[in-house]
Parts: C-alpha cells; sequence; structure tokens
C-alpha cells in the first residue's frame, strides 16, 4: 500500500512525521477526506475547496495544492482501487520546526502533506436499517467550519455514544443540535424538513450541500434553521449526512425511538436520489 508523504509514494511502513512536527505537537493542522465511487472523486472540487478555505483561514501555504487531486488518482491507480469504494484522506501541517514554538515557524518550513486511499469501512446495512444516536453537549470551540484534526470533543463524544450502542452523538449547544461528531444533521419536525444553518458552529458538510441540492430538485423544503433538543422526541424522522454513508437514517435519539424505529419515507427518497445522482456522474 503505497501514501503520498512530502513529494513522495511510499509505502506505507515506510511513512513517516517528525516528533517536531506540529500537527503533533498543537493539532495545527487541516484533514479532508474525499469519496471514491469507483476512480471517481466525488465532489472533489467543493472538497478541495473547503480544504483551500481552511488553509487559507490557518495561513498555510501548501505547493502541491493544484495536484492533490491527481495525486489521489495516482494512489487509487498505483494501489489497485480503481474499481472499489474508496475514501481518500488528505492531511496537512504547518511541518516540523525546532524548537517547538506557539507562534508560526520561519515562512519557509514546509507543510507535511499526507495523502492516503483506502477502501470505505463502512457497514451498508446501516443504511437500510438505521442507526442509533445519542445527544451531548457541544463543548467545541467556535471554529467547527474549519476540518481541523483537534478533534478530541468528536472522539469523546463518538466514544460515548459507541459506550451507548450509538453510532452517532450530536452535539447540542445552547439548546440546539449542531451537527453529530462526524456528520451533519437532518430531521423533520412539524412537517418540515431542517437542518442547522452554516455557521461557525458546524462543519459545511459536503453531503450536506448535495442533500440540499437535492431536496431543491425534489421540491423538498427544507428549513436551514437549528433544531431545539426539546424537539428531538417530535421529530417524525432524522437522518446524518456523512461523505461515508451519504444518507444514513436515524431511528433512535437518546431512549426515543425516532419514526417507529424505521427509516423515514422523506430519508429514503433522498437516499434513492443520492443514489442515482451518484449513478448519473459515473455515466453508466
Ligand atoms: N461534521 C463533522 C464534524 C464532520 O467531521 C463531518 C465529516 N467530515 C461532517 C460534518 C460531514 O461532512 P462531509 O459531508 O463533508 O463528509
Amino acid at each position: 500500500m503505497l501514501v503520498y508523504l512530502n513529494g513522495k509514494f511510499l509505502p506505507r511502513e515506510q511513512a513517516m512525521i517528525s516528533v517536531n512536527d506540529r500537527g503533533f505537537l498543537f493539532g495545527d493542522s487541516l484533514y479532508e477526506v474525499i469519496r471514491g465511487y469507483r476512480g471517481l472523486l466525488f465532489e472533489a472540487q467543493a472538497h478541495l475547496q473547503r480544504l483551500q478555505n481552511g488553509l487559507h483561514a490557518l495561513r498555510l501555504r501548501v505547493a502541491e495544492f493544484d495536484r492533490l487531486a491527481e495525486i489521489a488518482q495516482h494512489l487509487l491507480a498505483t494501489n489497485d482501487l480503481l474499481q472499489e469504494d474508496t475514501t481518500i484522506y488528505f492531511q496537512i501541517t504547518r511541518g516540523a520546526p525546532f524548537p517547538r514554538k506557539h507562534a508560526f515557524p520561519a515562512e519557509d518550513t514546509p507543510p507535511t502533506v499526507y495523502v492516503t486511499a483506502n477502501k470505505l469501512a463502512f457497514n451498508p446495512a446501516y443504511l437500510e436499517h438505521g442507526v442509533a444516536v445519542i445527544t451531548v453537549p457541544d463543548v467545541r470551540w467556535n471554529r467547527c467550519d474549519l476540518k481541523t484534526t483537534n478533534l478530541l470533543a468528536n472522539v469523546l463524544a463518538n466514544q460515548q455514544a459507541h459506550e451507548a450502542e450509538a453510532y452517532e452523538a450530536l452535539f447540542v449547544r445552547e439548546g440546539f443540535v449542531t451537527e453529530g461528531s462526524h456528520s451533519n444533521f437532518f430531521a423533520v419536525a412539524n412537517g418540515t424538513l431542517h437542518t442547522h444553518p452554516i455557521s461557525p458552529a458546524i462543519l459545511p458538510g459536503i453531503t450536506r450541500q448535495v442533500v440540499l441540492k437535492l431536496c431543491h430538485e425534489l421540491q423538498l423544503h427544507v428549513e436551514e434553521t437549528p433544531l431545539a433538543a426539546t424537539q428531538l422526541p417530535e421529530a417524525s424522522e432524522a437522518f446524518l449526512s456523512l461523505t461515508s454513508a451519504e444518507v444514513l437514517p436515524v431511528i433512535k435519539v437518546d431512549d426515543k425511538k425516532i419514526s417507529e424505529g424505521k427509516p423515514g419515507e422523506i430519508t429514503q427518497r433522498l437516499q434513492r436520489a443520492f443514489g442515482e445522482y451518484v449513478k448519473a456522474l459515473r455515466k453508466y
């Protein structure tokens, strides 16, 4: 298995980063994940634009930025993944200067650039049957719109979900659901589909954006307004949107079943529409 690290394609076991790396020391680092549908990089432009926006916000410059899609394609080809469903992971850190100092290193410090492509690891049974979620307080910072590798709050929340035999944890901030630990959240309440608006409180999910486009095409009204956590038990259906699962039905929130414990109708319509959208891109 070859990965890309700092200008070279090399076996994963030989890919090493320095103990001085600012991604390791400070979490001074961004990441991105693109899904590959048999060699097609899904919404690559939108994912790379989000990464570009993050680099700009962190004031990081990456010489090979324009080659990232090509590097991803090369990894798919050399690792014999062109016929597989995959995820391509990109991570960029502010390099490995010495000594350790909080402020930015010298301008000429090269960033660390890592790219790896792997088979998609997602249980498709979840798409059919739906998943349980729990709610947890949103203790994260106010720049959740940046896809940084500072994921400790997300890790702890997701572990709590795992221990409760749930798939995902929904963050609740000031009484409103923001998003999941690694997904965006949609719910139908009082007959209207809701999702949190784009703001520093959520990651602007690429899947979320595709779902909104599909809603528009299907003439499904969506309100980009946050849902109060107190409305969750009354939701008639709910789902998560995320790169690895597209549209993932939610059938239980904490101890309360949603849509009688089965994927809801709107959710299933969007799942089908998503499938068609991908199929059309793959030009069957
Ligand atoms: N929110 C968070 C916190 C995430 O980590 C993710 C997945 N990266 C998402 C939302 C969904 O984003 P996307 O649809 O781009 O995968």
